[in-house]
């Protein structure tokens, strides 16, 4: 294979730069020809002889041989696989984590992070509002696995040490918090993980994962902040063009064994095809897409602040964000500028009608707005707006949704690419009916 002599090493070049360029020298595949990576679709790989096909068996899953720079000897799709393969030492680049595993999904990630972290008779600590399907996964299905959750205020860490039992293993959260934008300090969760560790064995020791797929690592990179692992959804705004779903675990090479033979068992893998699309349309373009959006998500904030049927807004770039010193310094890029992200969340002033202005509002959006879509999901390049009290968080009890800080009178608001004039015009005609 024919290599080429770079003239400056990869970290020279800035994340957005090498976020399209991946790993030129990459042994996954010789696409010293292709300007584009090439997708692979193979189910099994021809093994020229049976010693390569004993070897195969040998390396596969073992982090030496992946980060050794060695050309993999590919065997079963389910195994491993080149376009996967490009794709996973992208994201781990991404994330400042050494390795990245796929999945099929954001779930199948986040089953496998804590299928793999986790031993029954163990217990995960988790904050008390989490996205549904994995509020679901912890207290529906782990607990037939003799893993016990409680649920816990991650917002307050100085409190956390005294949720800790000798059976925890896992402190979980997201952050931003959906939808709610409230943040939760990373590296103040690791400083209570520490304390903890300190009497514990390698084994039984804390772990702490956070899942990524508001912020993306663009805006915020939590294995730097201390995170143990980082579980993310590739369907949101890593993929960010919503024609794809896949999930990502990104950690230190301690966890590339486990985390590749719970893949290969349970089998949740990415297929090539959807890899092919994060690495060659989503990462490349995060950059740019999230620098664009974040600058018309602070406009609309900006707008919806001085509004007068707007209660309040929270948006991590807004003024009057109450946490905004952590914001500052946990939402940044990777040059270190300040990296609010493009999801907003903000309250209308309710009026005691049976309907509220809130579903009013979306209702009219959806009936009659060009750049803002009624729609679940989140990051993509077309505007996005729902309604998370009957939407998505439906599912918890009222009392629940209000004691965690959501209102009825919430809107989620996710930006996309549209010119922001359009965005806020559609905004003002729509809270101007309600
Ligand atoms: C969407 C989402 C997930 C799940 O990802 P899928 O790709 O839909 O399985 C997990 N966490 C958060 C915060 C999400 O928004």
């Amino acid at each position: 294979m024919e290599t080429r002599k770079p003239h400056r090493k990869k970290e020279d070049y800035r994340l957005r730069t090498h976020l399209i360029h991946g790993n030129y020298d990459s042994k996954k595949w010789d696409y010293n020809h292709h300007v584009v990576p090439p997708v692979s679709h193979t189910t099994a790989y021809r093994l020229s002889s049976l010693e390569r096909g004993a070897r195969g068996f040998v390396q596969f899953a073992s982090a030496d041989e992946a980060l050794s720079g060695h050309i993999p000897i590919y065997i079963y799709d389910r195994l491993d696989e080149p376009t996967r393969s490009m794709l996973e030492e992208n994201l781990a680049y991404a994330e400042g984590g050494e390795i990245c595993v796929t999945f099929a999904s954001g779930m199948a990630s986040i089953s496998a992070a804590l299928g793999t972290a986790l031993r029954q008779g163990q217990e995960v600590v988790a904050h008390r509002i989490l996205y549904g399907c994995t509020y679901s996964l912890m207290t529906n299905w782990l607990p037939r696995f003799g893993v016990q959750v409680r649920f816990v205020d991650f917002l307050h860490p100085e409190s956390l040490a005294a949720e800790i039992t000798p059976a925890t293993r896992v402190l979980y959260f997201e952050t931003p918090i959906n939808p709610t934008m409230e943040l939760i300090d990373i590296a103040a969760v690791r400083r209570v993980a520490d304390q903890v560790n300190a009497g514990r064995e390698e084994k039984d020791r804390v772990l702490v994962i956070v899942d990524n797929t508001f912020a993306t690592p663009y805006c915020q990179r939590p294995l730097r902040l201390g995170a143990d692992i980082v579980v993310e959804s590739l369907t949101k705004g890593l993929g960010g063009f919503g024609t794809d779903m896949g999930g990502a675990v990104i950690a230190s090479r301690d966890w590339y064994n486990s985390v590749m033979l719970f893949r290969k068992d349970v089998g949740g893998i990415l297929s090539p095809r959807s890899a092919w699309g994060v690495l060659v349309y989503g990462l490349p373009t995060l950059a740019t897409r999230m620098t664009n959006m974040q600058k018309t998500a602070q406009r609309v904030a900006d707008f919806l602040c001085k509004h007068p049927k707007v209660a309040s807004v929270s948006y991590p770039g807004a003024e009057s964000f109450s946490q905004k010193a952590l914001a500052r310094q946990q939402m940044i890029n990777p040059d270190g500028k300040f990296a609010p992200g493009s999801m907003v969340y903000f309250v209308l002033k309710g009026e005691n009608a049976k309907q509220t202005r809130a579903e009013k509002l979306v209702d009219y959006l959806a009936e009659h707005a060009y750049s803002i879509t009624l729609a679940v999901s989140l990051g993509q390049i077309k505007t996005l707006i729902e309604h998370p009290f009957s939407m998505t968080h439906a599912a918890l009890p009222d009392e629940q949704k209000r004691a965690f800080g959501m209102h009825p009178e919430g809107v989620r608001l996710s930006i996309g690419l549209e010119d922001w004039h359009d965005i806020i015009r559609d905004l003002e005609l729509a809270l101007e009916r309600v």
